[in-house]
C-alpha cells in the first residue's frame, strides 16, 4: 500500500486528528509512540483505502469522525458532516473546508490555514492529479482550480506517493518545462534514498504538474492547442495519463 496517513495534533487542546486512515494498527501505534489520545479523523472521501480504519479505530478511541456531507451514506461511523463554505476546529486550528469533486461525487479538503498545511486526499497529487471516477474533467479541473488559488507556501499532503510516476508523465506533455526538470530531479534523488516527497509546495505545483496548468499558455502551446479550452485540454491530458 502506498497511502499516506497523517496525524495533525493541536498541542494547546491536545486534539489529534489522523487523515483519512486506511488501516488501524499503525495510527495506533504512532499514537502510542507519541503519547497523543485521538479525538478525530477527518476523512476526504469514501474509498476503502481512506476509511478502512474508521470504525476500529472510534471503537477503541471513541474518536469523532468527520466528512463530506455529500457523500455521508458512504462514510463509516461518520458523525459531522461538512461542505463548501464551512469551517472545523481542531481545538485552536482551524480548517477551511472545500468540496473538491471529481474523483469521487463527494471529496472534500481541509485547508489549516495558519498551518499552511492542505489535506487534500486524492484530488491533487504531486505532480498529477486523481482519476475521474464519479465525476466530469469540468468538476474536475475546477476543484483543483480551487486549490490552485490558494497561497504558494501552502504544503500539499495527498494521500499517495505517486510523485515520481507522475512526473515521468508530466514530462511527456512539457518536456521543455525548466521547473518540472529540476522538480524531477529531486524527486529521484529522494525516492533512491528511500524518502517521502510529499508534501509538495503549490508554488511549485503551480510550475510543474500538467493539471494544474490546463489554461496556461505554455502548456497550450506545448500540447499544440494554443487557443484550446482549459476544460478540453485538461480532459485530453488526463485521458493520457489513464493510458500511460
Ligand atoms: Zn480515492
Ligand atoms: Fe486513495
Amino acid at each position: 500500500m502506498d497511502n499516506y496517513i497523517y496525524l495533525a495534533h493541536e498541542p494547546e487542546s491536545l486534539k489529534t486528528a489522523v487523515i483519512d486512515p486506511a488501516i488501524s494498527e499503525p495510527v495506533l501505534e504512532a499514537l502510542k509512540k507519541r503519547g497523543w489520545q485521538l479525538t478525530h479523523i477527518l476523512n476526504t472521501h469514501h474509498h476503502m483505502d481512506h476509511v478502512g480504519g474508521n470504525l476500529q479505530l472510534k471503537a477503541e478511541t471513541g474518536c469523532i469522525i468527520v466528512g463530506p456531507a455529500a457523500d455521508e451514506a458512504r462514510i463509516p461511523g461518520i458523525d459531522i458532516s461538512l461542505s463548501e463554505g464551512e469551517s472545523y476546529d481542531l481545538g485552536n486550528a482551524r480548517a477551511t473546508i472545500f468540496d473538491i469533486p471529481g474523483h469521487t461525487r463527494g471529496h472534500m479538503a481541509y485547508w489549516f490555514e495558519e498551518s499552511d498545511a492542505l489535506f487534500c486526499g486524492d484530488t491533487l497529487f504531486s505532480m498529477g492529479c486523481g482519476r475521474l471516477f464519479e465525476g466530469t474533467p469540468e468538476q474536475m479541473w475546477n476543484s483543483l482550480k480551487k486549490l490552485r488559488a490558494l497561497p504558494d507556501q501552502t504544503r500539499i499532503y495527498c494521500a499517495h506517493e505517486y510523485t515520481e510516476a507522475n512526473g515521468r508523465f508530466a514530462k511527456t506533455i512539457e518536456p521543455l518545462n525548466d521547473a518540472l526538470a529540476t522538480r524531477m530531479a529531486e524527486v529521484l534523488a529522494l525516492r533512491q534514498l528511500g524518502k517521502s516527497t510529499v508534501p509538495s509546495v503549490m508554488g511549485v505545483e503551480k510550475e510543474t504538474n500538467p493539471f494544474l496548468r490546463a489554461d496556461q499558455p505554455e502548456l497550450k502551446a506545448a500540447v499544440g492547442n494554443p487557443d484550446g479550452d482549459a476544460v478540453e485540454i485538461f480532459a485530453k491530458i488526463r485521458q493520457q495519463k489513464d493510458a500511460f
